[in-house]
């Protein structure tokens, strides 16, 4: 990672896709109520009744949440947007050709979303509508997390925290390594800016383990990064917060099976926000799991929460 020519070769990779030129950031200076929050209308799933029936989840989530905090303004938001879904190409800073073949492999698909009448479409269809917009919300990740390096404030993507996924395998319903994505991009963007990798702490909220981005971290230490790990493990002063903030913990979700109530999701994500504040590290929050159909009006009224407790610094 540190020899010149990976160097420039990742630059110009991050130049190509996440400079600030390149990111649509539809403003209108005059409205003060728009905020660093990633999205566009293609990060929904949309698989049509039929196959719902199969699959109970709701897929429709993202676009909710941003639907709910957009009816709690009298004006618009202005969501930042990721102008395009990631490519193969981008997603070989992370993953090997081996997995990208996979994606198109059919068995690779049923496996990763547990939904076996994928078996009959035809892959076009299964492309459109569920692997685009998770490219689009893989996209949005690496994105939150390159804007709020360079501006140091905290971003939320409204999608992406697919923690199952490791640079070799797709799992639980996780089809690209984001995480791991977004840490290579900002430590990429670091050595342009002719500085060590920042140190980035990941705060896992989802009822399941990140196994994905674990095994990924894992194979980029060295024996000095680790040894300094467990010494200073009581010292570690991160440059930047990657907050996966899954509501499968929330009561009744029978993948999560835990009991928090709405309120303490609301109380989680403010506790984190006020964290990063009094210490001055930003916040790259993704929405990760929880799919059942009351969590998008909960996540929105937290985000409205942090809003409204002034911990989402507006755009101006
Ligand atoms: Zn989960």
């Amino acid at each position: 990672m540190a020899d010149n020519n990976s160097h420039n070769d990742e630059s110009s990779q991050i130049d190509s896709l996440f400079c600030e030129d390149d990111i649509v950031i539809s403003i209108d200076k005059s409205n003060s109520t728009d905020y660093p929050i990633i999205f566009r209308p293609e990060y929904d799933i949309r698989i049509g009744c039929f196959i719902k029936h199969f699959y109970p989840f709701d897929t429709n989530k993202w676009g909710k949440v941003a639907r709910f905090i957009q009816e709690s303004f009298n004006s618009d938001i202005n969501y930042i947007k990721p102008e395009q879904p990631i490519s193969n190409e981008q997603l070989q800073l992370v993953h090997g050709e081996q997995f990208i073949k996979n994606i198109r492999s059919r068995r690779n698909l049923v496996r990763t979303s547990e939904c076996f009448i994928l078996y009959l479409l035809p892959f076009d269809w299964i492309d459109q509508r569920i692997i685009r917009p998770l490219r689009y919300q893989t996209a949005g990740t690496v994105m939150a997390a390159c804007w709020s390096y360079k501006h140091r404030l905290s971003s939320i993507n409204l999608g992406g925290g697919f923690h199952h996924c490791t640079a070799n395998e797709s799992a639980g319903f996780c089809f690209f390594a984001d995480i791991t994505l977004a840490i290579r991009n900002i430590w990429s963007a670091c050595l342009a800016d002719h500085r060590s990798p920042i140190p980035i702490l990941i705060v896992d909220c989802d009822a399941h383990q990140g196994n994905g981005y674990e095994r990924d971290v894992l194979r980029m230490t060295n024996d000095e990064n680790h040894l300094n790990a467990i010494i200073e493990s009581d010292h570690f002063n991160p440059g930047l917060i990657i907050y996966n903030a899954g509501t499968d913990c929330l009561q009744g979700d029978r993948l999560g099976q835990l009991n928090i109530s709405a309120k303490g999701i609301i109380k989680r994500d403010e506790t984190l926000f006020r964290f990063g504040s009094r210490n001055k590290v930003a916040i790259v929050m993704l929405l990760s799991g929880g799919y059942q159909r009351n969590n998008a009006q909960i996540i929105a009224d937290s985000i409205l929460n942090l809003i409204e407790s002034n911990l989402l610094t507006p755009l101006r």
